[in-house]
Formats: structure tokens, C-alpha cells, sequence
């Protein structure tokens, strides 16, 4: 049977006219109009208010959604308020992506209102690309294993610093099988990023979700070199994200010209995604966790230092100059660290100049193993 198409609804906040004026929300508007799968845009006042909450889900119910964007405040200020709404509305709490237009676009770039609009439709887009990808869950956030695919490896056994992973033995067949424990599992996301199969997956910050974010960002980079520079950042959901938040609320300014992707940990980032994001022509990433002894999942930092050594070593050998990324430390309350690392990072790749992967002249092509043109580089469905 044929799945039936995603009906997303995308609301706006404007905080109470804290970001009015900040961001064009008439040239937002039209845009989330205009995205694949989107039926219904609204614009609230206060969505966190419990008025708000029952008239959005009364708008879902007779818009027949099955999935809301949400365009406001950090979504660690009220997500799970949001989910309430959601689930008042009868859509499964998971369906529910929040773009952070206040504190990480409106309130960080408020003296650049061009730049601003230009960066919340970019944070919508791949809010709504996310949510399309979105599936309904009955399991709480976590890591599972996709059994067909695991080989038994024990990677995962060996990451976990949680004792959420077990091997079993199947009894019919005598394959050696992962399996996580909801209860022990605190959803960091590592094992996930360290299967080699592609056997693991998570609730919450899925290989699918993370991967449409990614390829929305960069979608059309490859064909040219504006704009640049093209940054991507991950941040991790209890360290380096809330001080982007605190970057916002304390409104230092800075330049538009890096987008945020938030991750549980660190070490949720798959070495993966930084090669996908290089390949589509991003002309750098930057991976933010938290310092030592900070790491809400205790050296979840350690796994992510550890595999992102490998990973510099990797992008050389392929032709890929390492500069082109980097991975740093700040802690939550570390505004001005957050501002500072990600500008000196910005500087570093504008005199690096634009990834050569994009819209190269015949003598500029890449002649790496990897890369004999752009031309002939097919990406390989995710793991699949
Ligand atoms: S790392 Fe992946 S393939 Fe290896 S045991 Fe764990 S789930 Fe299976
Ligand atoms: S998500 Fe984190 S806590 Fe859960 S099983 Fe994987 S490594 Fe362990």
C-alpha cells in the first residue's frame, strides 16, 4: 500500500514581539507556503501559551495534520510543551520539529534583518525536509537495533558507557545480535554513529532525519560558489547548543553565515555526515561538544575526540584539506567561547576560500581517488 503523503502544519511564534521586526515573517510565511508537504501556516503570538496550544491543535484537527513545524523559541525551552500540543491535537508526539528562529537566528544576527530572514528560511526548509522524514514512535527516545543488519560485531557493546547493550545469541540461528535496554539507554547516540552495518538507529535524532537536514542545507552548493562560506555546525543538545542559545540571548552579533544542526552528544555525530556535508560542497564543518568533565553523558566527548582524530586523518587521504574541519569544546554558559570558536572558524575557511568541489573549472577539479569529478561522485544511499 502506498504511504500517504505527510500534511504538515507550520506554526510561527513571534515571542511577544521579541523577534518582530527582527525576521520578515510576511517573506517566511510565504515561504513555508510554499515548501513540499506544508497545508496549513499560522502565525501565533504566544505558542507557548495554553490558548495558543488548543488552538493549534484545533487548526491540526481541521487541517487533517499529521505533523507540526514549529517556528519559535530553542526547542529546549518548550518542547516538550509542544509534544503535549501535538498529542492534544491526536499527532504522535515525535511528529514535531522546532526551528530556533529566536535565540539562534533572530535575536544572534538582530542588527542583519535581511541576513536573518535569508537565515530562518534556510532553518525552516530543513525543519519541514526533517519532519517529511518524521515516523510516527511507540518506543521512548533511544537507540534499537535493526537486527537483519547486525553482524555481531559488538561495536556497540564497546561505545556504550551506559551498559545499554547486550549480545544476545539467537537460539534458531545462533547469530550473535545486539540489543539495547530502553531503560539503561540515555539516548546519547554513539553506538548509533559507531556501527559499521548501518544496523543501529535512534528515536528522536534518526539517520534519516539527520541526513535530510544535512542534504537540504547543502542542496545546490555543488553548482555554485555563492553563497559562501557554506558552514556547518553540530552541537550537542546540553553543551554547546545552549550556548549558541545564550550567544542569542545575550544578543552578541554574529555573521549569518553557519547553520546549526542539534545533536543529543557529540558523539551522536556520525563521521559519516561530515563526509556527506564536504561531498555536497559545504566549505566547512565545525563539531561542538562539551569540555571534559562536562558531557552530559559522561565522556561521550571522549568517543567523539577519538573518532574525529581518525576522521581528519581520512579526509586527507582523500583529498579533502582538514582545515575544512574542525571540532572544538564549550560548555553551556560559554557564549563568548561559542561566538569566538565559531568566528575564528568562519575566518579559517573564507581563506581557505570555497570547497574546490563547487562549480570548478576544468583545471580546479579534484583529482583525488575519492573525487575524479563531481561529476562521477554518486553518493550511496544511506546505509542502506
Ligand atoms: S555495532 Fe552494529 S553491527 Fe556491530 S553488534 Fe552493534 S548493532 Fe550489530
Ligand atoms: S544511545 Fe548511548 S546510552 Fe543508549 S545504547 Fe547507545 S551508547 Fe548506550
Amino acid at each position: 500500500m502506498e504511504a500517504s503523503k505527510p500534511r504538515i502544519g507550520v506554526f510561527f511564534c513571534d515571542c511577544g514581539g521579541t523577534v518582530e521586526g527582527l525576521i520578515d515573517f510576511d517573506e517566511l510565511e510565504m515561504h513555508a507556503g510554499s515548501l513540499e508537504d506544508v497545508e496549513h501556516v499560522e502565525r501565533d503570538r504566544f505558542m507557548c501559551s495554553s490558548d495558543a496550544a488548543s488552538r493549534m491543535s484545533q487548526l491540526a484537527k481541521a487541517h487533517d495534520l499529521d505533523r507540526l513545524v514549529i517556528g519559535a523559541c530553542s526547542p529546549r525551552v518548550y518542547e516538550e510543551e509542544f509534544k503535549r500540543a501535538a498529542e492534544l491535537a491526536g499527532i504522535n508526539p515525535y511528529m514535531l520539529e522546532i526551528a530556533n528562529l529566536r535565540e539562534q537566528v533572530a535575536w544572534v544576527h538582530s542588527s542583519d534583518r535581511e541576513g536573518a530572514t535569508a537565515k530562518a528560511k534556510d532553518a525552516l526548509t530543513m525543519a519541514v525536509a526533517r519532519s517529511r522524514r518524521m515516523e510516527p514512535q511507540t518506543r521512548p527516545p533511544g537507540a534499537y537495533v535493526i537486527d537483519e543488519r547486525c553482524s555481531g560485531c559488538g561495536i556497540c557493546l564497546s561505545t556504550c558507557r551506559h551498559d545499554a547493550i547486550e549480545m544476545k545469541v539467537d537460539p534458531w540461528t545462533g547469530k550473535r545480535v545486539a540489543t539495547v535496554d530502553p531503560i539503561s539507554c540515555l539516548a546519547c547516540g554513539a553506538c548509533v554513529a559507531a556501527c559499521p552495518s548501518g544496523a543501529m538507529d535512534m528515536v528522536g535524532f534518526s539517520n534519516e532525519e539527520m541526513t535530510a537536514e544535512i542534504d537540504t542545507f547543502t542542496e545546490g552548493l555543488l553548482d555554485s560558489k555563492e553563497p559562501f562560506p557554506a558552514i556547518l555546525v553540530f552541537a550537542c543538545n546540553w553543551c554547546s547548543y545552549p550556548a549558541a542559545d545564550l550567544a542569542g540571548l545575550k544578543r552578541m552579533q554574529m555573521e549569518p553565515k553557519f547553520h546549526i544542526i542539534r545533536t543529543p552528544c557529540s558523539a551522536r555525530v556520525d563521521p559519516e555526515w561530515v563526509l556527506r556535508a564536504l561531498s555536497n560542497g559545504v566549505d566547512g564543518v565545525l563539531v561542538l561538544g562539551g569540555k571534559d568533565g562536562q558531557c552530559h553523558y559522561e565522556g561521550g566527548n571522549v568517543r567523539t575526540r577519538d573518532r574525529m582524530m581518525l576522521l581528519t586523518k581520512l579526509l586527507r587521504q582523500i583529498g579533502f584539506d582538514p582545515q575544512r574541519f574542525a571540532i572544538d569544546w564549550v560548555n553551556p554558559d560559554e557564549a563568548a567561547t561559542f561566538r569566538d570558536i565559531v568566528n575564528a572558524f568562519i575566518e579559517r575557511v573564507e581563506r581557505l576560500g570555497p570547497n574546490p568541489l563547487r562549480a570548478p573549472s576544468e583545471e580546479e577539479r579534484p583529482t583525488s581517488a575519492l573525487f575524479h569529478g563531481r561529476d562521477d561522485y554518486v553518493h550511496p544511499p544511506y546505509r542502506r
